[in-house]
């Protein structure tokens, strides 16, 4: 048989990280791989009331199809969310989507077109790489420091591409590196994308899993033309299995994305949507969120101290004040793929940075995941790559 597949397909790499979780499920691995909440703070009891007043209160109408803008209660709620994050919009300007996954695929169908360019943080989500990629974008990395994309760069960027279609960041605690733009540059990368007429993507699944510093306005927030379009999720702070994801973005923009949904899934899935709404009108969310975040900082906290003590100096690491991960820049000579191969025989794993560069692809980066394992598995874990690192320097 002939190649039957479109051509699209030979853009689309599989998935890096999901080949190596497979191997990081065996139980003697400790992995600091995945991306994965602690499920151990699932509100499981919570979920079964939930479930239970939806098909109780709700009957057989909570099993129909529904509406692919969403569920009216759940869209209200998480208006009332953004607004404490500076975001004010209305009813029309929500979608609820399968996950943000989909909110990302969704943008790309709508906005990419064969070898469009795409302004992204360097290194960012590597799903939203494959993603993009798919749609044949071609990526222009900018530089970051430790307060994010450094906006110098941005600038130089849009000047040599003035035609690029969106610049793509993860603001808070971003995926890989849980490093934050600041303020400042939140203000400064809306005037650029207005100055340039570039929209703006604003991924932020981890916001609100803040466990140390001050709370920053989102970038949607320094919106003064409708060009930033915010995707969040319920993943990191409910449950990912549920499958529930926005876009909160201009009405005109919406209504494309509707469409688009339709020819996607039809809806989301509108029994956990129901669900969903049901928690966070009886529960109590914010006393959920500090729980989280108790635990992460803990878990980070661990983390970090492990690195300062058996991680060898010559390293760079971030401090993040949320989210799930800690990036590390090793020494240029090291490259993290072949570290990972090694620390796999040590039943360490993490994920190598390289996958992360659209472009530059960078091998002496690795990122750590401290969200799925609990202290002591970390400090067991920190120790075996740190041997393994001190080795391979030695060399
Ligand atoms: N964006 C970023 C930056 C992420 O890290 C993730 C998940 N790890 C997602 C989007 C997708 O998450 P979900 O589809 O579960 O909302």
């Amino acid at each position: 048989m002939k190649n039957k597949f479109a051509e699209r397909t030979h853009f689309v790499k599989p998935s890096e990280t999901r080949e190596i979780l497979k191997i990081t499920a065996r139980p003697e691995v400790i992995s600091f791989a995945g991306g994965l909440p602690a499920p151990e703070l699932f509100p499981v009891e919570a979920v079964k009331d939930v479930c239970n007043k939806v098909l109780n209160e709700e009957g057989a109408a909570s099993l129909q199809y529904s509406t692919t803008e969403g569920d009216i209660a759940l869209r209200e709620m998480i208006l009332q969310r953004m607004k404490g994050i500076g975001i004010s919009a209305a009813i029309g300007n929500v979608l609820i989507t399968s996950g943000s996954q989909q909110a990302i695929d969704l943008t790309g169908k709508l906005f990419i077109n064969a070898e469009d360019i795409i302004i992204c943080e360097s290194p960012t989500y590597l799903a939203a790489i494959n993603v993009f990629e798919s749609y044949n974008a071609t990526f222009v990395e900018v530089a970051m420091d430790d307060d994010g994309m450094v906006m110098e760069e941005l600038e130089k960027k849009l000047q040599a591409y003035p035609d690029a279609k969106f610049i793509y960041t993860i603001p808070d605690f971003q995926n890989p590196t849980g490093r934050t733009l600041k303020l400042e540059r939140r203000k400064k990368m809306v005037e650029l994308a207005n100055q340039y007429d570039v929209l703006i993507v604003e991924d932020n699944p981890y916001g609100a899993i803040r466990f140390a510093g001050e709370t920053i306005p989102s970038v949607k927030h320094f919106d003064t033309d409708n060009r930033v379009i915010y995707i969040s999720s319920f993943s990191k702070i409910f449950a990912p299995g549920l499958r529930l994801g926005w876009i909160c973005a201009d009405e005109t923009f919406i209504e494309k994305y509707v469409s688009f949904k339709q020819t996607a899934d039809l809806h989301t899935d509108s029994f956990a949507q129901r669900m969903t709404a049901k928690y966070l009108k009886h529960y109590d969310m914010e006393k959920h969120l500090n729980r989280i975040k108790a635990v992460y900082k803990e878990r980070c906290t661990a983390m970090l101290s492990c690195i300062e003590q058996f991680f060898p100096k010559n390293i760079k690491y971030s401090t993040p004040e949320g989210g799930l991960f800690i990036w590390v820049e090793l020494p240029e000579s090291v490259d993290s793929e072949k570290l990972l191969v090694e620390c796999l025989e040590s039943n360490v794993a993490f994920v190598s940075g390289a996958s992360f560069f659209p472009n530059s692809r960078k091998k002496n980066t690795l990122r750590l995941n401290y969200s799925n394992m609990p202290v002591d598995r970390i400090n067991e874990g920190m120790k075996r790559i740190g041997e393994v690192l001190n080795r391979e320097l030695k060399r």
